[in-house]
């Protein structure tokens, strides 16, 4: 494991215990004293840190692991070490019967001074300092973040009463030795015959964890810390842990099959991945990742979203679940490991929550991640639509909260818009290179379906004109899109709003209104609606329909109201502005009437008419039953 390197700072000559050599001869047991200090951490330990009780078992395996990482790399260089053809393995063995537990490894082995300068201090101070005061905070500390200390060892006094160490380092000239300890104020060293190069460490548990002395407590607990460890595990002679390492493993060696076992092991998920992108960075921060995308959205992505990640490794040894400081929310449906050897082992929650090199890992995945998609997108389409289709309306957000990306991430925005197929996506890109001549925006639409947005009469002027606009179906859409603001130099405006600068299509209508007239005709409209709307305006979007609802220059996007309106029954929503098609029969029409007589109730009903009907068509009509006498009435008028 990373964090047990030379370059741990241990202040060795001050917590060095104090050797007290009993006599000299026989026995040749020595007995040594703790520092007050250490007296004082195991005294925590035993009567604090209880609330992972299981945690002594992957600090031991971590050892042991480590151990095992420091003979194998002496060995690239220097076979003439005790054992050397030994298997690099970890051995547990257990008995229900008798409670006992012991873990053998064939690792680097230890040396007396070892025993007395590693096993018999504490790392640092600041450990003392922060067990201390959590104590006389009252709480309990939890067992879990005891690797973090350098202290990992002592954690097997949370089971147990009373440990022994045998022990033979890897050096050719290396005597045996047993340590042995009951956590309290002491603990003894004597020499050994031992053939074995590595270590052995064995306890009776306590009787409140004699569950450690049963295979399937033990094996349940190595799948779940120890999977990935590159040395295998024997609990009573069955090996443990199969999955390796495989993010270890040079890529081309890495089979299909694989790849998709060990996504399905860490995601959960029935089927194979979408894709998968495996990373070993080397440079300012040092990692290996193999991240997946899965192939269906969960059911529940959003909640998913906010508590699921990657798992977080250090150096082959699992430290973290959902690791979410290793993703930004947008990408947070993607599953797989990091590994990383620049984080100490066991590191807390409060340590990735802060640490740099996470920061650092978190911006270098982020970027091939959106590089991977971007690929997809550029020679897979199919595949970054499915993915899109899958992901979108999460992956979308990002636009908004990942500002150091932005523009990467607008370039892999899809949308359906007026000249794609259903289903098909296209970019903004796309989209600009069909612009008309002299077209200086980008026209959006947003609403609940594509069917109902096909047949919004604002698109009128769109349809005739083959200008295209984005349709945009999705809740989020309305928050990414406003938020764009513009797209290589051309704002985004919503087809919804009063204030678009539409060019005038009015060509050839030869029985068009007059100016006078038609402004008395608003006139009319105004009067009987009164603060109903916000104002009436002559429409130039309009071709078909006679009236539609828009949005004033400083409204709310509508499919935005409509979620404030579903948050907050009270909410009343911006007044709309009315537009009228001076060019329509009915309107034409009107106009006759008001000339022939400006009292006609006729008038006044059809004005209230076409404006719930265009209420009607937003969805957002609550006077049905006047729309329908009224609507009667005017039949009866027709048909006379
Ligand atoms: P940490 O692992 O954080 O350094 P520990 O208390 O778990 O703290 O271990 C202290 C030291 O004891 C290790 O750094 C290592 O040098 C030594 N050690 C522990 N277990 C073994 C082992 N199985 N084989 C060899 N050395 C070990």
């Amino acid at each position: 494991m990373a964090g047990k390197t030379e370059a741990k700072p241990k202040p060795k000559s001050q917590s060095k215990p104090k050797a007290k050599p009993r006599a000299k001869a026989k026995p040749k047991v020595k007995q040594f004293e703790y520092k007050a200090e250490m007296k004082q951490l195991l005294h925590l330990i035993v009567h604090s840190l209880y609330t992972h009780p299981e945690v002594f078992l992957r600090e031991l395996i971590s050892n042991s692991s480590d151990a095992l990482n420091k003979i194998r790399f002496r060995m690239l260089t220097d076979t003439e070490v005790v054992d050397p053809d030994a298997d690099l393995k970890v051995k547990i063995e257990l008995d229900s019967k008798e409670q006992t537990f012991s873990i053998e490894d064939s690792g680097i082995g230890m040396s007396h001074d070892d025993l007395i300068n590693k096993i018999g201090t504490v790392a640092s101070s600041g450990t003392l300092d922060f067990l201390k005061q959590v104590q006389e905070h009252g709480g309990a500390v939890d067992g879990n973040l005891i690797g973090q200390f350098g202290v990992g060892f002592y954690s097997v006094f949370m089971v147990t009463d009373q440990v022994t160490v045998e022990t033979r380092h890897a050096d050719k000239d290396s005597k045996g030795y047993r340590w042995s300890s009951d956590g309290q104020g002491k603990f003894t060293i004597e020499e050994i015959e031992r053939e074995a190069r590595g270590t052995k460490i064995t306890f009776k548990l306590k009787d409140d964890h004699k569950d450690f002395s049963e295979d399937y407590r033990v094996k349940s607990v190595i799948q779940k810390y120890s999977n990935f460890v590159d040395f295998p595990i024997f609990v009573d002679k069955e090996e443990v842990n199969r999955v390796s390492a495989l993010w270890h493993r040079n890529k081309d060696d890495v089979k299909e099959e694989e790849l998709t076992e060990f996504y399905k092991f860490v995601s959960n998920d029935f089927s194979g991945p979408q894709g998968h992108l495996h990373l070993s960075i080397e440079g300012a921060v040092n990692f290996k990742a193999l991240a997946f995308i899965p192939e269906t959205a969960p059911p529940m992505m959003f909640k998913d979203q906010l508590e699921k990640s990657l798992q977080l490794y250090s150096n082959k040894v699992f430290i973290q679940d959902d690791c979410i400081e290793l993703l930004p929310e947008y990408l947070r449906f993607v599953r797989g490991v990091v590994d990383t050897e620049d984080l100490p082992l066991n590191v807390s929650r409060e340590v990735t929550q802060t640490s740099p090199a996470m920061a650092k890992i978190k911006s270098i995945l982020t970027k091939r991640l959106l590089s991977f998609l971007e690929e997809w997108a550029k020679n897979e389409p199919e595949k970054y639509r499915k993915f899109y289709q899958n992901f979108g309306p999460v992956f979308k957000t990002g636009v908004n909260s990942d500002f150091g990306n932005k523009d990467r991430l607008v370039e892999l925005l899809r949308f359906e818009t007026t000249k794609s197929e259903k289903d098909e996506l296209r970019s903004l890109q796309d989209y600009v290179a069909g612009m008309q001549d002299g077209q200086d925006d980008i026209y959006y639409l947003s609403g609940e379906h594509r069917d109902a947005l096909e047949r919004n009469p604002n698109l009128e002027y769109f349809k005739k004109n083959e200008i295209e606009v984005l349709l945009l179906t999705e809740p989020v859409d309305v928050f990414v899109v406003p938020g764009l603001g513009q797209y290589q130099e051309k704002s985004l405006k919503s087809i919804d709003k009063a204030d678009l600068d539409l060019k005038d299509e009015k060509d050839g209508d030869e029985d068009a209104m007059g100016k006078d007239l038609s402004d008395s005709l608003i006139k009319v409209f105004k009067e009987t609606l009164g603060d109903k709307v916000e104002d009436v305006i002559e429409s130039k979007r309009l071709v078909d329909s006679a009236a539609t609802l828009v949005v004033g220059k400083d409204g709310m996007d509508k499919q935005m109201e409509k979620m404030m309106k579903a948050m907050n029954k009270d909410y009343a929503g911006s007044k709309k502005i009315l537009e009228i098609n001076m060019s329509h029969p009915l309107v034409k029409n009107l106009g006759k009437r008001l000339i022939a007589d400006a009292s006609d109730p006729l008038l006044r009903n059809s004005v209230l008419q076409m404006y719930e009907g265009a209420l009607l068509i937003e969805g957002d009509l609550t006077t049905q039953t006047e729309f329908i006498q009224r609507m009667t009435e005017l039949m009866v008028e027709a048909t006379k």
